[in-house]
C-alpha cells in the first residue's frame, strides 16, 4: 500500500515536471494561460454548492429589490455569460448554472452564490469607469464560484467546528456584506458563519478573474482598476464589497504581475458604447428605494460608534419599523443598523467596533431542522460560537412571540466591552421553509430592571406579516 502511494506520488511528480518542461519550451502557451490554479480541497459534493446557492438565491430574491429592466438585465447577463464562456474546461461543472440579476441598490456591491446565481448592485454598474471594470468584479465573483470557495472554506473550517456548517454558510453567503449588522465582526447577531473569504481564496479569485476577462478581450488590469475605483468612492457603501473580499496583500501588484503573463484576446474586445448607454439609463431612473439592500447601512462603528460609558435612556415615544417578515415598535431615539439577515436597534453610546452593549436585534436565520428546539439549538450554537463570553443559563422555555409559539433562552457572561455581566435573552420561532425567526435583547445585568419593560413593550408590539 505504501509503495503504491509512493509510486503514485512519483508519477504525479513526473507529470508535473513534464508539464513544467513543456510550458518552459512553449512560452506562448504559458502566456495565454497565466498562472495555473488548482481546485482547492473540497469534501462537499458539487450538488451541495448548487443546493446552497439555490436556497440562498431564493432568500436574496425575497429580500432585495430587483431592478426589473429587461435592457439592463440582458446587458449584464450578456457580459456575465461571456465571462462564463471563458472558464477553463477543467474547472467547468455541468451542474452549475450562472444567472445574473441586478439589484436596485445604490451601494457598490455584488455577490455570487455557490453554483452560479449572481447579484450585481446597480451602484456597482454606475460606479465602474468602463465595462472592463464591471467585468473585472464579475470575473472575480465568478471565480469564487468556479473554484467552489464557499464549500472549500467550509471544508477547512470543519476541522475546528461542529454542527451544521452548510446551514451556516447558507445564512452567511447571503451576507455578501457580511461585516454585517454593525460591522461587529464576531459579536452578537452574526455568529453564523459570515462568509468572508480567506486571503488565499481572494488571491485565487483575483488571478482567475484576471484570466477570465483577458480571454474575452478586456484588459486584466481592469480588475485592479475596479478595486481602485471602489476604494476611491469613499462614502458608506463603498468599502462594503472590499470588506467581504479582503486584500490578500499586494493585490494590485499581483494582478499586474498576472496581467503580464496574459495575452488579451483583442479579437473579442468591445468598446464602451453599450456600457455608457446602460449607465445613462440607470442614472435617468428614480433613485433606489429605501429598504433592505445588500450593503446598505453597514456603517463603520469605528468611525461612528463609541462606548461613551453613558448610554442614552430609551425614549418613551416609539416608532414603527417594518420588514417583509415582521413589524414592531422601537424607542424613537434608538439607532437602526440593517444587516443582510437582520436589524439591530441600539441607543447612542451602546455600540462600537466590538458590538452592542444595550439594544435589540432580530431577523431570520436559515436552519436545517424543522423542529423548533433543534433549530433553536443550531442558532444558539452559532451565536455562542461568535460570542464566546456567553453561556446558556438554562434550557429553553416555551414562550409566545408575536402571537406564535416559540422558545425563550437566557444567555449571560462577562461582556468583553463593559467588563460587566451581560444578559442576552433570545426568542425564537419557526417561519417554515427552513427559516427561524430570532429576537434578542442585550443589556448589562445591573440595568436589566430598567430595560426589561422596554424590551417587553417592543415584544408586545411585534406582529408577523401574513
Ligand atoms: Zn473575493
Amino acid at each position: 500500500m505504501n509503495q503504491m502511494s509512493l509510486q503514485n506520488s512519483s508519477w504525479t511528480y513526473l507529470i508535473r515536471s513534464f508539464r513544467a518542461i513543456v510550458f518552459a519550451a512553449l512560452p506562448g502557451l504559458l502566456c495565454a494561460q497565466g498562472t495555473r490554479l488548482e481546485m482547492p480541497k473540497n469534501k462537499y459534493a458539487v450538488e451541495d454548492d448548487v443546493k446552497l446557492g439555490r436556497e440562498a438565491a431564493a432568500q436574496a430574491e425575497k429580500e432585495f429589490p430587483l431592478l426589473r429592466d429587461s435592457e439592463i438585465e440582458s446587458y449584464v447577463n450578456d457580459v456575465g455569460q461571456r465571462i462564463v464562456s471563458a472558464i477553463p474546461a477543467e474547472f467547468r461543472q455541468s451542474q452549475f448554472h450562472y444567472t445574473f440579476k441586478v439589484v436596485n441598490a445604490g451601494e457598490i456591491n455584488a455577490f455570487a452564490l455557490p453554483g452560479g446565481p449572481m447579484f450585481v448592485n446597480r451602484g456597482m454598474i454606475e460606479a465602474a469607469k468602463t465595462e472592463g471594470e464591471m467585468a473585472g468584479v464579475m470575473g472575480h465573483e465568478i471565480s469564487h464560484v468556479v473554484l467552489r470557495h464557499a464549500t472549500a472554506q467550509a471544508t477547512e473550517a470543519q476541522k475546528f467546528q461542529i454542527g451544521s456548517i452548510l446551514g451556516q454558510i447558507a445564512g452567511g453567503v447571503i451576507g455578501g456584506g457580511l461585516g454585517d449588522i454593525i460591522g461587529m465582526g464576531s459579536q452578537i447577531g452574526f455568529g453564523a458563519g459570515a462568509l468572508k473569504y480567506s486571503r488565499k481564496y481572494e488571491s485565487q479569485a483575483d488571478i482567475l478573474g484576471a484570466q477570465l476577462i483577458a480571454r474575452i478581450g478586456y484588459d486584466p488590469r481592469d480588475l485592479a482598476n475596479m478595486f481602485r475605483t471602489i476604494q476611491g468612492q469613499g462614502g458608506r457603501g463603498a468599502p462594503e464589497w472590499l470588506s467581504s473580499h479582503p486584500d490578500p496583500g499586494k493585490r494590485y501588484e499581483r494582478i499586474e504581475q498576472e496581467a503580464k503573463l496574459l495575452r488579451v484576446d483583442s479579437s473579442r474586445a468591445r468598446d464602451n458604447a453599450t456600457f455608457r448607454r446602460i449607465q445613462q439609463r440607470l442614472r435617468a431612473m428614480p433613485a433606489p428605494p429605501k429598504g433592505r439592500q445588500p450593503g446598505q447601512g453597514q456603517r463603520q462603528p469605528t468611525d461612528e460608534g463609541t462606548y461613551s460609558g453613558r448610554v442614552e435612556p430609551p425614549s418613551s415615544s416609539y416608532r414603527q419599523v417594518q420588514t417583509n417578515r415582521v413589524q414592531l415598535g422601537v424607542p424613537d431615539n434608538w439607532r437602526e443598523f440593517r444587516g443582510e439577515t437582520g436589524l439591530t436597534y441600539v441607543p447612542e453610546g451602546a455600540y462600537g467596533e466590538r458590538g452592542l452593549t444595550h439594544g435589540v436585534l432580530f431577523g431570520t436565520e436559515r436552519v436545517s431542522s424543522s423542529n423548533l428546539r433543534q433549530a433553536t439549538e443550531q442558532y444558539l450554537e452559532s451565536l455562542l460560537q461568535g460570542n464566546p463570553h456567553l453561556r446558556q443559563q438554562s434550557s429553553s422555555q416555551n414562550a409566545r412571540i408575536g402571537g406564535r409559539s416559540g422558545l425563550a433562552t437566557r444567555l449571560a457572561g462577562r461582556s468583553p466591552v463593559t467588563g460587566r455581566t451581560e444578559v442576552v435573552t433570545v426568542l425564537t420561532s419557526p417561519l417554515g421553509n427552513g427559516e427561524l425567526f430570532y429576537f434578542a435583547s442585550v443589556v448589562p445585568e445591573e440595568e436589566s430592571r430598567s430595560y426589561d419593560p422596554v424590551f417587553q413593550r417592543i415584544l408586545n408590539s411585534l406582529r408577523f406579516a401574513r
